[in-house]
């Protein structure tokens, strides 16, 4: 099969292909990049595989960087782009279900594609668009099917993060998992406890980012990967509940997170210790304290003011998402945040200075403290944002300060 014309991506590359070919050796785009254009979807990094050894590699290049030498990965910069170009290469001894022992570069793209994980993804494209596919990728693709390359077992045996990765590429490509393929991951699922959590955490939030989260989820939940999950032992039937969220585009980060925690039947310090569990990042867990109060006011229909300016603009575009997912009603939410009379603290018609010209004895923590007072009064729309308002508020509510 010949994929023609060849996607301008690839164009671009095809003087990567040409250079080491003109030096006698094989060269293919190999693995998403070639998946992604027979679907027709929007193409990633354009990755390159090759026969050449990397010294060889180096030796046909005038600009190259040693990106992942001990993996046999070189990048090659044009004058405009860049390209990882990697020796075909076997993965023999695996130890712990987890990356391989140490790497064998081989001069037969058999081999290398014969350790890739699906079939979708051990596809190889000539200069020409010529097709080689050695596991009837092409007919999975077609059908939408993924499955492992050779046996499943065997395959997540060597390598347990393939089965998140499993559940990952279900819910990006929105195909249906190989019967044995998925047979294998029940039956394996333990290993991934053998794996580093970064690892998984990658491969999950990528999962539940993706359009068609539902279907990767529960393979996720079938299998009983979610088992061998940090935190997630006790969780099923919560993380089940998100089975019946609506579909949506692209989740960032920080939302996956903030809905995974809402789906949680956590207390709030327990959900803290989850997030560490699975090494989020501090924005990660920031953003998930903050916003999940707010979503479950949102829940109860106690949202008021208050929790709109304090959470900010910024932080309402990660919660909106979420909640339109749990099918909560978040329409009136923006135009009640556009209309909030203020929407950060200089926005307020005075400062701190202000406050002491009027009232000199005022000093220190309590100069803060009044113009907290004067901040909630006046986004509560008890007080209008106008100086003489708020003196004159202030001078009837401060308790405790002889103003
Ligand atoms: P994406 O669009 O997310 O980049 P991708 O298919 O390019 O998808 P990568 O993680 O970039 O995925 O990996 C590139 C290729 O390397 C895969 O298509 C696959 O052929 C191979 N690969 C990556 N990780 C593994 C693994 N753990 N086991 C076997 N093959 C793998
Ligand atoms: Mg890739």
């Amino acid at each position: 099969m010949q994929l023609s014309p060849l996607p301008s991506e690839f164009q671009a590359a095809l003087p990567v292909l040409s250079a080491l070919n003109d030096h006698g050796y094989e060269a293919y785009f190999v693995g998403g990049a070639v998946r992604d254009a027979l679907l027709h979807d929007r193409i990633h990094d354009v990755d390159i595989a090759t026969s050449a050894y990397p010294a060889e590699v180096k030796s046909v290049f005038r600009r190259t960087v040693d990106t992942g030498i001990q993996h046999g990965t070189v990048t090659v910069l044009l004058d405009h782009d860049q390209y990882e170009v990697t020796t075909f290469r076997t993965e023999s001894t695996y130890q712990d279900f987890r990356r391989p022992d140490h790497v064998t570069f081989v001069r037969s793209l058999k081999e290398d594609l014969k350790r890739r994980d699906f079939t979708v993804n051990a596809l190889a494209m000539d200069q020409h668009g010529e097709i080689t596919d050695l596991f009837a990728g092409l007919s999975d693709l077609q059908h939408h099917i993924l499955r492992a390359v050779g046996k499943p077992e065997e395959r997540f045996h060597e390598d347990a993060l393939r089965m998140m990765r499993a559940v990952r590429f279900q819910s990006q490509l929105a195909f249906t998992l190989d019967p044995a393929t998925e047979q294998a991951i029940a039956h394996h699922h333990g290993l991934l406890t053998k794996i580093a959590v970064e690892r998984i955490n990658m491969e999950f939030v990528k999962m539940m980012a993706a359009k068609d989260r539902r279907l990767g989820l529960k393979t996720f939940l079938d299998t009983q990967l979610f088992t061998a999950c940090p935190g997630m032992d006790d969780q099923g039937a919560a993380l089940a509940t998100m089975l019946a969220d609506k579909p949506q585009l692209l989740l960032q980060s920080g939302s996956v997170w903030l809905r995974v925690a809402a789906a949680l039947t956590l207390p709030e310090k327990a959900v803290e210790r989850f997030m560490r569990a699975w090494k989020t990042t501090n924005t990660e867990r920031r953003q998930v304290s903050q916003l999940l109060p707010i979503l479950k006011k949102i829940t109860a229909h106690h949202l008021t003011d208050w929790d709109l300016y304090t959470a900010g603009a910024d932080l309402l575009t990660v919660l909106v998402p979420v909640a339109e997912q749990m099918g909560l009603t978040t329409a009136a939410l923006a135009t009640r945040y556009q209309q909030l009379p203020l929407h950060q603290a200089r926005d307020l018609a005075i400062s701190g200075r202000t406050i002491t010209e009027w009232f000199p004895q005022v000093q220190g923590p309590q100069i803060g403290a009044l113009l907290h007072l004067a901040t909630q009064a006046v986004v509560a729309g008890q007080v209008p944002n106008d100086a003489g308002a708020i003196r004159h508020f202030l001078e009837q509510h401060a308790e405790g300060v002889s103003l």
